[in-house]
């Protein structure tokens, strides 16, 4: 859930920006002073603020760039001014987004909305995602090379690791034991492709409710085996 700071003196528009955001399954917490605000701007884990400009305190002007200074969450700054906003804006003061008062909370609601998705988008790409492979009760975390069996952490060797991976990244698709040798253990199948029988046992019986009946790898006689999807 989005956790969002109001600092705001009125307490009447607070509490009806509070009501609303709520009602749009936000979390809030509202500040009447700017100083006690900006410190709970500072210390809290927000997703996204709402600031008035003129505060108790100290005003928003000051609370934007001092918010600034170390995070790149969202900010709404209000006014009731509408010559404010505009001198503000030319400032360029870091907010991302400013509304005069009066304003419809509903319009409000939309544009936290419409920030917060922003943000997320921004933050995303920013930071690369594990990358996930989930096929039924199996989550392998190839990025992290972590695997879930059904939920539990399983271990697996390096080489149990990649082969599992290897199969689940090309499902559906027969591989003989000499080819899942060569790209494995990443030699000339010179070396014993019982290895891979060997590995393929071990890793059915970390995956497998029964082993004898194999959900995930397929052996296919005389061929090789398959990762069933
Ligand atoms: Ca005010």
């Amino acid at each position: 859930m989005s956790k969002i700071l109001i600092i705001e003196d009125e307490e009447a528009i607070a509490e009806l920006e509070k009501d609303y955001l709520e009602l749009s399954g936000f979390e809030v917490v509202i500040e009447n002073d700017g100083l006690q605000g900006l410190n709970e701007a500072l210390k809290g884990d927000y997703d996204l603020y709402i600031l008035d400009l003129m505060l108790p305190g100290m005003d928003g002007f000051e609370i934007c760039r001092r918010i600034r200074d170390e995070k790149n969450t969202p900010i709404i700054m209000v006014s009731a001014k509408k010559d404010d906003i505009d001198k503000i804006r030319g400032l360029g003061f870091g907010a991302d987004d400013y509304m005069t008062k009066p304003f419809s909370p509903s319009e409000l609601v939309a544009r936290v909305k419409a920030h917060l998705a922003q943000y997320d988008r921004l933050m995303s790409s920013r930071v690369p995602k594990n990358h996930v492979i989930k096929i039924r009760g199996l989550k392998i975390d190839t990025t992290a090379r972590r695997v879930w069996v059904n939920d539990v952490e399983t271990q697996f060797t390096t080489k149990e690791f990649d082969l599992l991976t290897f199969l689940a990244e090309n499902p559906n698709h027969v591989f003989s034991k000499e080819e899942l040798f060569r790209k494995i253990w990443n030699m000339e199948s010179i070396g014993d492709i019982a290895t891979v029988t060997v590995h393929i046992k071990k890793i059915r019986e970390k995956i497998e409710f029964d082993t004898a009946k194999p959900q995930y790898i397929e052996t296919i006689w005389g061929v090789g085996y398959r990762f069933k999807i």
